[in-house]
């Protein structure tokens, strides 16, 4: 969306939206999406397939849209294997990680044949092992490796530290053998997820590297022809005004020849590797729509005070995984299309009864009054299932989804 009338035609979709179905909403473009995808399979289709990681977004008609555009889902919980079954995901294209899987979870998606199952240790592995041998199944699973490095330049990281997730690379000699000894479980492949929202190319290559040895290695301690070998991608999205988008043609150029290489060695000659992530391909697809009920001058500052804050939108608020807070991009919805604005720092406020209460500080804006919409963008992922919705009942953010020129209410957590 650079083009202006194309700003235009969003922001229409955008106070449509919030004029039907009420703010605060999400509200979430099937194109964007597309253009993302086709994004990443320009640049990586050569040796990736795409795997949609559900946590980052799990409203049911999304996931149901994207039945026909990604390979696989991979689910963090019972809850979200329920989801994607409602949206028509047969069972067989989904990977289940997460690092305290139960017995009560494990059951029922082993015994609906799950694509596969990402262990990440050996009390997990043992349990399953346990629970298909009693349903009569060999369950086809994923090791996943937790490398001992994570390079700079990721927004947050589950290796190269002491770790809950995954199998710790220095434990594998010691743990691979007894999970593949296991008469129940099939090892099928690796998974590595230690990374994530980098935004430099050349740390996101170094971290693939990283993958690739451990996949290595691991390959040959349990003499393994891997099926599937899954990098969690650590793409990251521009969220702060200052970022620069990930140009994904760096990435290309700094690791095509070491994939290629990679990807001919004679071990792999049956496997497909799979490129799993959630925010890059659904962040930028959506906004979180706003309207200002109260505008305060205090003390020299004008402050917003919106109908949705951080019980609507966490992420944006800071308050999620970020060390420090920064403003999220955001935009007057209708421009200053008359010219009559002058642009104004505001500080953004939400409804909530709290100093953490806050989506923006000294953020330059056409002036904000009463009544007018604001558009948080990069919102698409880690929305309303990631935000304390119930602090202080407040109505629930509505979820909105715009394809072609159709505006839908989809929203899935209903007052
Ligand atoms: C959360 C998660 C992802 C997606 O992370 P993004 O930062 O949104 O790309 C991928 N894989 C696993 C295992 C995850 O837990």
């Amino acid at each position: 969306m650079s083009t202006a009338s194309a700003e235009v035609r969003r922001d229409q979709a955008l106070a449509e939206a919030a004029a039907r179905f009420d703010t605060p909403a999400y509200v979430y473009f099937t194109e964007t999406i597309a253009e993302r995808l086709s994004g990443l399979r320009r640049h990586f289709g050569r040796w990736f397939a795409v795997s949609y990681a559900v946590k980052t977004n799990p409203n049911p008609a999304l996931l149901s849209w994207m039945r026909d555009q990604v390979e696989y889902l991979d689910i963090s919980s019972g809850g979200e294997f329920t989801l994607s079954q409602q949206a028509g995901w047969e069972p067989a294209r989904i990977s289940f990680t997460g690092p305290a899987k139960r017995e009560a979870e494990l059951r029922p998606v082993i015994a609906a044949g799950l694509g596969e199952l990402v262990i990440e240790s050996l009390r997990e592995a043992r349990l399953a092992d346990a629970i298909a041998a009693e349903l009569g199944l060999v369950q086809p699973v994923l090791l996943r490796m937790t490398p001992d490095r994570v390079p700079k330049g990721f927004g947050d990281q589950m290796a190269g530290r002491p770790s809950a997730f995954g199998i710790d690379i220095e434990d594998a000699p010691e743990i691979l053998p007894q999970i593949a000894a296991l008469p129940n479980l099939r090892i099928i492949g690796l998974h590595i997820y230690s990374g994530t929202q980098s935004l430099r190319p050349e740390a996101i290559c170094e971290n693939w590297r990283i993958f690739m040895r451990v996949f290595s290695q691991s390959c040959e301690l349990l003499d393994l022809m891997p099926e599937k070998l899954v990098f969690g991608s650590g793409l990251g999205i521009p969220y702060h005004p200052g970022d620069t988008a990930l140009d994904l043609s760096l990435i290309t150029e700094g690791i095509a020849a070491e994939l290629d290489a990679f990807r001919a060695q004679p071990r792999l000659a049956q496997c497909r590797l799979v490129l799993e992530l959630g925010r890059y391909l659904v962040g930028p697809a959506g906004y979180f729509v706003t309207r200002v009920i109260s505008v305060k001058q205090s003390r020299g500052t004008r402050i917003a005070i919106c109908d949705g804050g951080l019980n609507a939108n966490l992420a944006a608020s800071g308050n999620f995984g970020m060390v420090l807070r920064r403003n999220y991009v955001m935009h007057r919805i209708g421009g200053d299309q008359g010219g009559s604005r002058a642009e104004e720092k505001h500080d953004i406020s939400g409804p909530l009864c709290t100093s953490i209460d806050k989506l923006g500080s000294g953020v330059l804006l056409d002036r904000l009054d009463e009544g007018d919409l604001l558009a948080i963008h990069q919102c698409g992922g880690y929305g309303p299932t990631a935000s304390p919705l119930y602090f202080i009942s407040h109505p629930l953010p509505r979820e909105v989804l715009v394809q072609a020129d159709e505006v839908q209410d989809i929203t899935r957590i209903k007052d």
